[in-house]
């Protein structure tokens, strides 16, 4: 069998949704599993929240489907709300909750026919420009879905922060004061926080809070170490040295033989590339771990190999085991190197790498 597989481990993503929560005593916070629970699988990392948050939230329709179709109970918030006039009634029977960000959606909500009402959250646009109504268009969608019937009493107002990773954002401060007013003005309560704004910004938490990629344990704002916060790395992805190779000065390896050897030098060829959702952007000098010990990528990244710099690591075999990233080597820091953040490098795991949980 192919060595790489990724490691999950499921009580770490319980320990860090009670990270979350423990930073934020007096709001509840939604457990945020979108893209496939950011890379660690969606239906499994639900069944290890089930019993902890009371709300779950993806970004599609189709996503919600798929976690009642596996058997989970909990309301399921949908980030973007309905895609069609059907989904309206298909969300009310399923307990999905709509997030309303344009007018089509709103008439689909008042003109369905309903056994029972749907909730509905409201999108407040308060400056990253995405998704979401005018503050000045909110009075109107407010008036027509509060005198619906088809609506669940109890609307929340909702918005996105564009620059919650920065610890000192006038564009935070003045996102927060537009949601403020909008949600004063209706008595609406409200959902802020996404997981840079749970560790940084005490102030946007709210009756409803959305960590995501905290969940999985690492720091959304890039640091490569997010213990301070007691958070725990859900995932490591492992491979395995598979050909170890002697190379002569002068002598190159991987697409281009775009590095060459400056020495004498003993390279090992790792079972795993983009095609696994490594990134291939990965420049050589990327850390990797051999046997606990960071050594360098070395050459291109290949759809099935790469090749790390073993010279003068002493007792490196074949089948030895390699940590791409996860526990012991922040997948922030492999990001960073290949020129991206953690999120993408998640989320770019492609399914061909198994999944085994812990
Ligand atoms: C993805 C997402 C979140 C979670 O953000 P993290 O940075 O992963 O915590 C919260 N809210 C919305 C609307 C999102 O799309």
């Amino acid at each position: 069998m192919r060595p790489t597989k990724a490691n999950v481990r499921l009580d770490a993503i319980v320990n860090n949704y009670r990270v979350a929560g423990q930073l934020a005593p007096a709001s509840r916070s939604i457990a945020v599993i979108k893209s496939n629970a950011y890379g660690h699988g969606l239906v499994d990392v639900a069944r290890a929240l089930e019993n902890e948050a009371p709300v779950f939230a993806v970004a599609f329709f189709d996503e919600a489907v798929q976690l009642r179709d596996a058997g989970i109970r909990k309301p399921v918030l949908v980030l973007q709300g309905a895609s069609g006039a059907g989904d309206i009634a298909e969300a009310a029977a399923k307990d999905f909750w709509l997030l309303m960000h344009h007018q089509q959606q709103v008439e689909w909500v008042l003109s369905a026919v309903l056994d029972n009402p749907v909730t509905i959250w409201l999108k407040l646009e308060s400056g990253m420009n995405r998704l979401g109504f005018l503050p000045q268009e909110i009075d109107q969608v407010y008036a027509d879905l509060v005198s619906s019937t088809n609506v669940q009493a109890g609307m929340v107002l909702c918005t996105q922060l564009a620059c919650a990773d920065e610890p000192v954002s006038p564009v935070t401060t003045q996102q927060l004061s537009i949601m403020r007013s909008c949600a004063g003005k209706h008595k609406l309560a409200m959902s802020v926080a996404n997981s840079a704004a749970i560790m940084n910004w005490p102030e946007t938490h709210a009756e409803w809070n959305r960590p995501g990629y905290m969940l999985y344990g690492i720091d959304p704002c890039g640091s490569y170490s997010p213990d301070a916060f007691g958070l725990v790395p859900a995932m490591t992805l492992h491979s395995e040295i598979i050909t170890i190779k002697e190379l002569k000065v002068g002598e190159g390896t991987g697409y281009g033989l775009d590095w060459r050897a400056k020495v004498a030098s003993v390279l090992g060829t790792v079972a795993i590339g983009y095609g696994d959702g490594y990134p291939r952007h990965a420049p050589s000098g990327t850390p990797v771990l051999v046997n606990g010990q960071r050594v360098p990528l070395v050459g291109r990244v290949s759809m099935d190999l790469i090749s790390v710099d073993l010279t003068g690591l002493e007792r490196v075999e074949v089948g030895n085991p390699v940590e791409l990233w996860g526990k012991e080597l922040s997948v922030n820091e492999v990001a960073a190197a290949a020129g991206t953040i953690g999120y993408e490098v998640l989320a770019g795991l492609t399914g061909r790498v198994p999944l085994v949980y812990a």
